[in-house]
């Protein structure tokens, strides 16, 4: 038998069926409206200078309020777009979105220095990625210095040969890349050190950890080194306390993102911070 389920999509219910693939069954539907009517916007958080304290950059963070079911996390709904290949349009409306907002922070004068914007392991290999990236920043005639493409650790390693090609085309456009969630992965040092990053960021696993776990402060020291001897730069997320930010403060992590500085904000918050040229 089925049922509908208030919006457009038809749910058939199998004895056996999977709750798992049910849910994701109502998210896509549910998520292909989303795209089309205006459910989806961006906040935005801040990342931090150390050296300055200004704010050097920010990340792009995608939300979705659901008509019914009101705010839903993107890690709930990041995972079901990867898996119905609705990410591919997802992505793309982000990008557009942040490089949108960024021109017109960069046109009344007070954008930072990099927007950076998170991209799916199924994106990053994609042949026409660099394309589309490329027609995205012409459409909004942002300069391709102000783009920052985060991508995993975990989706880098998936197909090193495709994301290499990808990333050294976005490093040739004068696009940043960043390795998100650093840490949680399994990238071999070899690969890290043929890729054209500019960013390590620690994952906030471990700068949780820093002051109660040994391992995750060794950790944490031993990451920071190795992004030296590669001559990237080190961004640390999830910061949510000052002892934590003292400890990398000491260890000369160069980046901070975290509660501790700001939330992840709606555009209107964000440009008062930029406007008062706050500094933490
Ligand atoms: P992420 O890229 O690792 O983003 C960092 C997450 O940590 C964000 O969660 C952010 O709000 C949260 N966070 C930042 N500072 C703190 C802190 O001090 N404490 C704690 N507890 N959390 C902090 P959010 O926005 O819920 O995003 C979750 C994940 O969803 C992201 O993890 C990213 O993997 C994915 N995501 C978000 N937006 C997008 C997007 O536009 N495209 C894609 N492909 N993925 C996205
Ligand atoms: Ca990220
Ligand atoms: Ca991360
Ligand atoms: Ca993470």
């Amino acid at each position: 038998f089925c049922k509908q389920n208030g919006r457009h999509n038809l749910l058939f219910y199998l004895p056996n069926m999977n709750k798992h693939y049910e849910k994701v069954i109502t998210l896509e539907g549910d998520l292909r409206q989303a795209l089309t009517q205006n459910e989806l916007y961006l906040h935005y958080q801040p990342k931090v200078d150390v050296r300055t304290g200004y704010i050097s950059g920010m990340e792009a963070l995608v939300r979705w309020k659901h008509p019914e079911q009101g705010l839903i996390s993107p890690a709930e709904f990041i995972p079901v777009a990867e898996e119905t290949g609705l990410i591919n349009q997802l992505d793309e409306w982000v990008l557009k979105e942040a490089c949108r907002q960024n021109q017109e922070w960069i046109e009344q004068g007070y954008a930072p220095e990099r927007m950076a914007v998170n991209v799916s392991a199924n994106e990053i290999q994609r042949h026409d990625f660099t394309e589309n990236v490329k027609q995205i920043l012409v459409e909004s005639r942002m300069d391709p210095q102000y783009l920052e493409i985060e991508v995993t650790e975990n989706s880098v390693m998936r197909n090193t040969e495709q994301c290499l090609q990808t990333m050294q085309d976005l490093k040739s456009i004068g696009v940043s890349l960043s390795i998100d969630d650093f840490g949680t992965g399994y990238s071999s040092l070899s690969y890290l050190r043929q890729f054209p990053i500019h960013y390590l960021k620690i994952d906030r696993a471990f700068i949780k950890g820093v002051l109660t776990d040994p391992s995750d402060a060794e950790m944490v020291k031993a990451m920071i080194q190795l992004a030296e001897a590669f001559k990237l730069e080190v961004v640390a997320e999830g910061i949510e306390d000052q002892e934590v930010l003292d400890f990398l403060k000491e260890n000369e992590c160069a980046y901070y993102q975290g509660y501790h500085f700001s939330k992840p904000l709606p555009p209107h918050e964000m440009e008062k911070l930029l406007v008062k040229k706050q500094t933490y």
